[in-house]
Protein backbone atom coordinates (compact mmCIF):
# COMPACT_ATOMS: atom_id res chain seq x y z
CA UNK A 1 0.00 0.00 0.00
CA UNK A 2 0.94 3.38 -0.66
CA UNK A 3 -0.12 6.68 1.41
CA UNK A 4 -1.10 10.13 1.12
CA UNK A 5 -1.55 13.00 3.86
CA UNK A 6 -4.13 15.43 3.40
CA UNK A 7 -4.93 18.69 5.06
CA UNK A 8 -8.02 17.96 7.51
CA UNK A 9 -8.84 21.45 7.08
CA UNK A 10 -8.32 22.20 3.21
CA UNK A 11 -8.19 18.73 2.50
CA UNK A 12 -4.54 19.89 0.28
CA UNK A 13 -1.71 17.59 0.08
CA UNK A 14 0.88 17.43 2.73
CA UNK A 15 2.66 14.73 1.36
CA UNK A 16 3.25 12.89 -2.07
CA UNK A 17 2.47 9.37 -1.81
CA UNK A 18 5.22 7.83 0.41
CA UNK A 19 5.37 3.82 1.10
CA UNK A 20 5.76 2.27 4.83
CA UNK A 21 9.73 2.02 5.67
CA UNK A 22 10.26 -1.62 6.54
CA UNK A 23 14.33 -1.80 5.68
CA UNK A 24 16.16 -0.97 9.17
CA UNK A 25 19.30 0.05 7.17
CA UNK A 26 17.47 2.97 5.78
CA UNK A 27 16.79 4.46 9.42
CA UNK A 28 18.94 6.55 10.98
CA UNK A 29 18.16 6.71 14.23
CA UNK A 30 20.95 8.79 16.59
CA UNK A 31 22.70 10.84 13.74
CA UNK A 32 22.73 14.29 13.74
CA UNK A 33 22.77 16.18 10.63
CA UNK A 34 20.82 13.44 8.79
CA UNK A 35 17.84 12.91 7.64
CA UNK A 36 16.27 10.35 10.24
CA UNK A 37 14.43 8.47 6.61
CA UNK A 38 14.26 8.66 3.10
CA UNK A 39 12.33 11.18 1.74
CA UNK A 40 9.18 9.01 -0.37
CA UNK A 41 8.70 7.25 2.85
CA UNK A 42 7.27 7.41 6.07
CA UNK A 43 7.40 5.24 9.62
CA UNK A 44 5.03 5.26 12.56
CA UNK A 45 6.21 6.39 15.38
CA UNK A 46 4.97 3.68 17.20
CA UNK A 47 6.87 0.99 14.98
CA UNK A 48 9.13 -2.04 16.50
CA UNK A 49 11.95 -0.07 14.05
CA UNK A 50 11.99 3.17 16.23
CA UNK A 51 12.55 0.90 19.53
CA UNK A 52 15.44 2.51 21.98
CA UNK A 53 15.31 6.06 19.62
CA UNK A 54 13.99 9.43 20.75
CA UNK A 55 11.90 9.52 17.33
CA UNK A 56 8.91 7.75 19.34
CA UNK A 57 7.82 10.95 20.87
CA UNK A 58 5.56 12.87 20.61
CA UNK A 59 3.12 10.29 20.16
CA UNK A 60 0.08 12.54 19.49
CA UNK A 61 2.24 13.36 15.74
CA UNK A 62 2.16 9.53 14.62
CA UNK A 63 3.19 10.11 11.63
CA UNK A 64 7.23 10.33 10.96
CA UNK A 65 9.01 11.99 7.35
CA UNK A 66 11.95 12.92 6.11
CA UNK A 67 12.00 16.87 5.83
CA UNK A 68 10.74 18.57 2.61
CA UNK A 69 9.80 22.16 2.39
CA UNK A 70 7.31 21.14 -0.91
CA UNK A 71 4.10 21.10 0.47
CA UNK A 72 4.43 22.10 4.20
CA UNK A 73 5.58 25.35 5.42
CA UNK A 74 7.88 26.96 8.75
CA UNK A 75 5.13 28.26 11.32
CA UNK A 76 5.63 32.32 11.20
CA UNK A 77 5.57 32.65 15.07
CA UNK A 78 9.39 32.49 15.46
CA UNK A 79 9.43 31.34 19.23
CA UNK A 80 7.79 28.06 17.52
CA UNK A 81 10.76 27.46 15.40
CA UNK A 82 13.99 29.02 16.01
CA UNK A 83 17.19 26.61 17.54
CA UNK A 84 20.42 27.58 17.81
CA UNK A 85 21.53 27.00 14.27
CA UNK A 86 17.97 25.50 12.61
CA UNK A 87 14.11 24.72 12.94
CA UNK A 88 14.03 23.34 16.38
CA UNK A 89 10.19 22.57 18.04
CA UNK A 90 8.92 23.26 21.48
CA UNK A 91 6.76 20.57 22.37
CA UNK A 92 3.42 19.08 20.63
CA UNK A 93 1.41 21.97 21.99
CA UNK A 94 3.58 24.51 19.72
CA UNK A 95 3.32 22.98 16.30
CA UNK A 96 5.78 24.10 13.97
CA UNK A 97 5.09 23.26 10.86
CA UNK A 98 1.65 24.53 8.77
CA UNK A 99 -0.87 23.95 5.64
CA UNK A 100 -0.26 26.07 2.98
CA UNK A 101 -3.63 27.42 4.39
CA UNK A 102 -2.11 28.36 7.45
CA UNK A 103 -3.63 25.04 9.82
CA UNK A 104 -0.97 23.87 12.25
CA UNK A 105 -0.38 20.73 11.38
CA UNK A 106 2.75 19.28 11.72
CA UNK A 107 6.36 19.26 14.18
CA UNK A 108 9.55 19.26 12.50
CA UNK A 109 13.36 19.11 13.44
CA UNK A 110 16.44 20.21 11.99
CA UNK A 111 18.88 21.45 14.44
CA UNK A 112 22.43 20.41 15.52
CA UNK A 113 21.36 17.51 18.17
CA UNK A 114 20.08 14.74 16.47
CA UNK A 115 18.33 13.23 12.91
CA UNK A 116 16.15 15.74 11.57
CA UNK A 117 12.79 14.68 10.74
CA UNK A 118 9.13 16.20 10.06
CA UNK A 119 6.16 14.63 10.98
CA UNK A 120 2.47 14.72 11.04
CA UNK A 121 -0.15 15.52 13.89
CA UNK A 122 -2.86 12.33 14.07
CA UNK A 123 -5.69 14.40 12.92
CA UNK A 124 -3.99 14.47 9.46
CA UNK A 125 -6.28 12.76 6.90
CA UNK A 126 -4.63 9.58 5.79
CA UNK A 127 -5.40 7.99 2.20
CA UNK A 128 -4.38 4.84 1.20
CA UNK A 129 -3.98 3.32 -2.38
CA UNK A 130 -2.23 -0.04 -4.06
CA UNK A 131 1.28 0.21 -4.52
CA UNK A 132 0.94 -0.21 -8.51
CA UNK A 133 5.09 -0.94 -8.88
CA UNK A 134 6.28 -1.86 -5.28
CA UNK A 135 10.29 -2.21 -5.29
CA UNK A 136 11.51 -5.25 -5.84
CA UNK A 137 14.41 -7.36 -5.02
CA UNK A 138 15.50 -5.26 -2.34
CA UNK A 139 17.23 -7.89 0.17
CA UNK A 140 19.46 -9.03 -2.89
CA UNK A 141 20.41 -5.17 -3.59
CA UNK A 142 21.13 -5.14 0.01
CA UNK A 143 23.40 -7.83 -0.59
CA UNK A 144 25.33 -6.50 -3.31
CA UNK A 145 25.77 -3.35 -2.21
CA UNK A 146 27.54 -4.83 1.16
CA UNK A 147 29.60 -6.22 -1.22
CA UNK A 148 30.60 -3.61 -3.51
CA UNK A 149 30.98 -1.41 -0.60
CA UNK A 150 33.79 -3.72 1.13
CA UNK A 151 36.43 -2.07 -0.77
CA UNK A 152 38.89 -0.01 0.23
CA UNK A 153 39.39 3.73 -0.30
CA UNK A 154 41.96 5.77 -0.51
CA UNK A 155 41.01 8.65 1.91
CA UNK A 156 43.39 11.44 0.42
CA UNK A 157 40.13 13.26 -1.58
CA UNK A 158 40.86 16.18 -4.00
CA UNK A 159 39.83 19.67 -3.08
CA UNK A 160 38.54 21.12 -5.80
CA UNK A 161 37.77 24.44 -3.54
CA UNK A 162 34.83 26.44 -3.65
CA UNK A 163 33.85 27.33 -0.30
CA UNK A 164 31.85 30.37 -1.01
CA UNK A 165 28.90 28.55 -2.83
CA UNK A 166 25.65 28.28 -0.50
CA UNK A 167 22.49 26.38 -1.29
CA UNK A 168 19.73 29.02 -1.01
CA UNK A 169 21.59 31.60 -2.73
CA UNK A 170 21.92 30.44 -5.99
CA UNK A 171 24.03 32.94 -7.32
CA UNK A 172 27.08 31.84 -5.30
CA UNK A 173 26.71 28.46 -7.32
CA UNK A 174 28.86 29.21 -10.25
CA UNK A 175 31.89 29.86 -7.26
CA UNK A 176 32.09 25.86 -7.13
CA UNK A 177 33.56 23.66 -10.17
CA UNK A 178 31.54 22.68 -12.47
CA UNK A 179 31.41 18.73 -13.53
CA UNK A 180 29.92 18.00 -16.46
CA UNK A 181 30.40 14.03 -16.65
CA UNK A 182 30.67 12.29 -13.12
CA UNK A 183 30.97 8.20 -12.71
CA UNK A 184 31.01 7.32 -8.90
CA UNK A 185 32.14 4.35 -6.74
CA UNK A 186 32.09 3.42 -3.38
CA UNK A 187 34.23 1.58 -0.58
CA UNK A 188 35.55 1.74 3.04
CA UNK A 189 33.32 -0.85 3.94
CA UNK A 190 29.50 -0.79 6.02
CA UNK A 191 31.08 0.62 9.43
CA UNK A 192 32.76 3.77 6.97
CA UNK A 193 31.76 3.91 3.73
CA UNK A 194 32.56 6.65 1.43
CA UNK A 195 31.58 7.63 -2.04
CA UNK A 196 34.23 8.55 -4.73
CA UNK A 197 33.68 10.80 -7.78
CA UNK A 198 35.78 11.13 -10.77
CA UNK A 199 35.14 13.61 -14.03
CA UNK A 200 37.48 14.21 -16.69
CA UNK A 201 36.66 18.05 -15.59
CA UNK A 202 39.09 16.91 -12.41
CA UNK A 203 42.92 16.87 -12.38
CA UNK A 204 44.16 13.69 -13.71
CA UNK A 205 44.08 10.73 -10.90
CA UNK A 206 41.96 13.15 -8.87
CA UNK A 207 38.94 11.82 -6.89
CA UNK A 208 37.05 13.56 -4.50
CA UNK A 209 35.90 11.48 -1.55
CA UNK A 210 32.25 11.82 0.18
CA UNK A 211 31.64 10.09 3.12
CA UNK A 212 28.66 8.89 4.34
CA UNK A 213 26.41 6.98 6.47
CA UNK A 214 25.04 3.71 5.60
CA UNK A 215 22.06 4.43 5.67
CA UNK A 216 22.48 6.59 2.95
CA UNK A 217 24.46 4.50 0.83
CA UNK A 218 20.96 2.46 1.60
CA UNK A 219 18.62 5.01 0.24
CA UNK A 220 20.54 5.94 -2.67
CA UNK A 221 21.50 2.89 -3.97
CA UNK A 222 18.93 -0.08 -2.51
CA UNK A 223 15.64 2.16 -2.64
CA UNK A 224 16.72 4.42 -5.28
CA UNK A 225 16.26 8.09 -3.66
CA UNK A 226 16.35 11.43 -5.66
CA UNK A 227 19.96 12.21 -4.90
CA UNK A 228 19.57 15.62 -3.83
CA UNK A 229 16.85 17.53 -2.41
CA UNK A 230 15.16 21.60 -2.59
CA UNK A 231 17.39 24.39 -2.12
CA UNK A 232 15.40 25.67 1.37
CA UNK A 233 16.14 21.86 3.29
CA UNK A 234 18.77 20.41 0.96
CA UNK A 235 19.77 16.28 1.68
CA UNK A 236 22.10 16.26 4.36
CA UNK A 237 23.88 13.63 6.04
CA UNK A 238 27.05 13.00 8.53
CA UNK A 239 29.07 10.57 9.53
CA UNK A 240 30.77 11.57 13.17
CA UNK A 241 33.12 13.65 12.68
CA UNK A 242 33.50 14.30 9.35
CA UNK A 243 32.45 16.51 6.85
CA UNK A 244 28.37 17.61 6.69
CA UNK A 245 27.44 17.10 3.27
CA UNK A 246 24.61 18.64 1.83
CA UNK A 247 23.05 18.28 -2.08
CA UNK A 248 19.97 20.85 -3.64
CA UNK A 249 18.81 21.18 -6.84
CA UNK A 250 18.37 24.46 -8.85
CA UNK A 251 16.99 23.79 -12.48
CA UNK A 252 19.68 21.60 -14.23
CA UNK A 253 22.09 21.74 -11.78
CA UNK A 254 22.96 20.49 -8.19
CA UNK A 255 24.83 21.53 -5.84
CA UNK A 256 26.89 19.20 -3.40
CA UNK A 257 28.52 21.05 -0.58
CA UNK A 258 31.23 19.34 2.30
CA UNK A 259 31.69 21.39 5.33
CA UNK A 260 34.47 19.79 7.63
CA UNK A 261 37.47 21.37 8.91
CA UNK A 262 39.98 22.86 6.58
CA UNK A 263 40.24 21.63 3.25
CA UNK A 264 37.69 18.96 4.08
CA UNK A 265 35.54 22.23 3.17
CA UNK A 266 34.31 22.29 -0.43
CA UNK A 267 32.04 22.57 -3.20
CA UNK A 268 30.94 21.29 -6.63
CA UNK A 269 28.08 21.35 -9.20
CA UNK A 270 26.64 18.87 -11.70
CA UNK A 271 24.69 18.77 -14.66
CA UNK A 272 21.49 16.95 -12.86
CA UNK A 273 21.44 14.54 -15.80
CA UNK A 274 24.94 13.46 -15.09
CA UNK A 275 24.62 13.02 -11.78
CA UNK A 276 21.57 11.14 -11.52
CA UNK A 277 22.87 9.44 -14.25
CA UNK A 278 25.94 8.32 -12.24
CA UNK A 279 23.69 7.08 -9.12
CA UNK A 280 21.79 4.93 -11.82
CA UNK A 281 25.55 3.47 -12.48
CA UNK A 282 26.17 2.91 -9.04
CA UNK A 283 22.98 0.79 -8.75
CA UNK A 284 23.98 -1.34 -11.33
ZN1 LIG B 1 -4.84 23.22 4.82
ZN1 LIG C 1 21.89 23.96 16.55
Amino acid sequence: MRSRFRCPRCGAALTSWLRELELADALNLHMSHTWSLPSRWFVRRDSPLLRGSLLTEPASYPWLLAPSMKWLRIHADGARTIGCCGLAHYGPELPNLVCACGHEIGLGYRDCIGPYWFSLHASAVREEAVDAAPLQRLAERLTGLRARVAGPVARTGYDPGGRGAWHHDTTTWDDATRLNEVALDCGGGVDDPAITITSPQLPAGAQLVVPLPWCQLVRLVVLCEKPWAETSSPLRWQNGEQPRVSVSRHRRRVLLTAWGKGDASWAVTFEVRAWAGAWAGLRG
